[in-house]
């Protein structure tokens, strides 16, 4: 087994620490108090500085424009922006667009490639992955009451979505939509793409999570579709694999999040240790104190074990597919959420009134990865998958 970083991997890595350092963390205080939206001439030099450093894309292949990192690789790089809430963005391999890069690499037509994934990966739309819906369980994500009917040469889409996040200010939407009713249940839906400036493409509010609606790319949409129409010939892949796309969406997408909340766990650690060593409290600083020298050893030891969990999981799916790597890849999910959740709240404890207050990146942590436990499958689902699985070796008597 060797650990070692390839001297490749290392310098990028360094140039990633110094921009971040130099360009992204001083926007953070902006970012905080501040529209998302006016945001977008700040973002977009720090997006050709990042163009012109060729660290643009990392996660996409050279043929698709981008850095052609191997999955080993792009966790090291996701790891390093995943500090910021800005970084994955500056670099365009943010959620949900690079999930969506993914999966028009792999299906998309000829003419929905120079439509939607050149100007995406290039940086120039946006865009928003629309599957849940607020009357069903996402937990059970085979049952959508979102249908597309086939009318002459187009598809007509009646449906009520929300958490299709980053919808506000997107071109267009990647929407999961029932296509046969009587087919079996994994074979019932399919993708399709469908430009926001569609008629019958109503996006009606941003959700409010945790007190904040946000705006733009910086929001969670609850979208109506109400008889929106588009070309037959925006079905990505065939018909009824609606699921099987979803699945090619999910497994490396959860080592990108994965390793961005390490970022999380490492920024938040480093800020709780930092602060221990400078507040005194009477004569003593808190970094003598047994219960935060507690805090910071598991703090330590569970992001190491987590990052450890996720690595391997990569290099699973890198050397033996998907499929194989499913139980690593269920893993990860359920136990690096609560952990990164953990490490944030010592750290917030730890600054006391200041952990709160949004003058430092903590408690927009604590707001925005929050969610991690449910999105990307439940923790609970994936524990009961796992549970499952390992069961099925251990039959009950009959
Ligand atoms: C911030 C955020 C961003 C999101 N972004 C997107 C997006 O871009 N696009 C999109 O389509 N969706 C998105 N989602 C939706 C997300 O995928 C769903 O919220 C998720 O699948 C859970 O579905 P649900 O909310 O309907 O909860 P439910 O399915 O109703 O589950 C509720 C709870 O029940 C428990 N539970 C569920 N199943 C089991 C089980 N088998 N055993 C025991 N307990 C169980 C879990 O504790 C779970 O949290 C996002 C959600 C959030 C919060």
């Amino acid at each position: 087994m060797d650990f070692t970083i390839p001297e490749k991997m290392q310098a990028i890595l360094e140039m990633i620490r110094e921009f971040m350092k130099n360009e992204i963390y001083p926007l953070e205080p902006y970012f905080f108090y501040n529209k998302f939206r006016e945001m977008w001439p700040q973002i977009n030099a720090r997006r050709e500085m990042v163009k012109k450093m060729e660290l643009w894309a990392p996660q996409m292949s050279k043929e698709h424009g981008g850095m052609g990192l191997s999955l080993m690789e792009h966790a090291l790089v996701s790891e390093e922006l995943g500090r910021s809430p800005l970084g994955h963005l500056m670099f365009n391999c943010q959620a949900p667009d690079a999930g969506n890069m993914e999966i028009l690499a792999k299906y998309a037509t000829p003419e929905q490639r120079e439509k939607y994934l050149i100007p995406l990966v290039a940086g120039k739309i946006r865009s928003c992955f629309s599957m849940s819906e607020p009357e069903l369980a996402g937990s059970n994500p085979i049952e959508l009451n979102t249908t597309a009917v086939k009318d002459g040469k187009e598809w007509v889409i009646n449906g009520h979505k929300w958490y299709s996040t980053a919808a506000d200010g997107s071109q267009f939407a990647v929407v999961m939509a029932i296509t046969n009713p009587e087919a079996s249940p994994y074979q019932r839906a399919s993708m399709i793409i469908v430009p926001t400036d569609t008629p019958g493409f109503n996006l009606i509010r941003n959700i409010s999570v945790m007190g904040h609606a946000g705006d733009d790319y910086s929001s969670h949409g609850e979208i109506m579709y109400e008889n929106c129409r588009v070309p037959l010939s925006n079905l990505l892949g065939p018909e009824g694999n609606g699921f099987v796309i979803a699945q090619d969406r999910l497994g490396p997408g959860r080592i990108h999040h994965c390793m961005r909340w390490m970022g999380v766990c490492n920024r938040s650690f480093e800020m709780m240790c930092q602060r221990a060593a400078e507040r005194k409290i009477g004569k003593k600083y808190l970094s003598e104190k047994q219960i935060i020298q507690a805090w910071i050893a598991e703090s330590r030891a569970e992001i190491h074990a987590a990052k450890l969990m996720i690595l391997h999981a990569a290099w699973k799916i890198e050397t033996e597919g998907l499929y194989a790597a499913r139980e690593e890849i269920s893993l990860i999910k359920f136990f690096v959420a609560p952990i990164m959740q953990k490490v944030i709240d010592r750290a917030i404890q730890v600054h006391g009134g200041l952990g709160v207050s949004d003058d430092t990146v903590l408690s927009y942590f604590a707001r925005a990865e929050r969610p991690a436990r449910i999105y990307d499958g439940a923790d609970e689902v994936h524990k009961s998958v796992v549970a499952k699985r390992i069961m099925r070796n251990y039959p009950s008597p009959q």
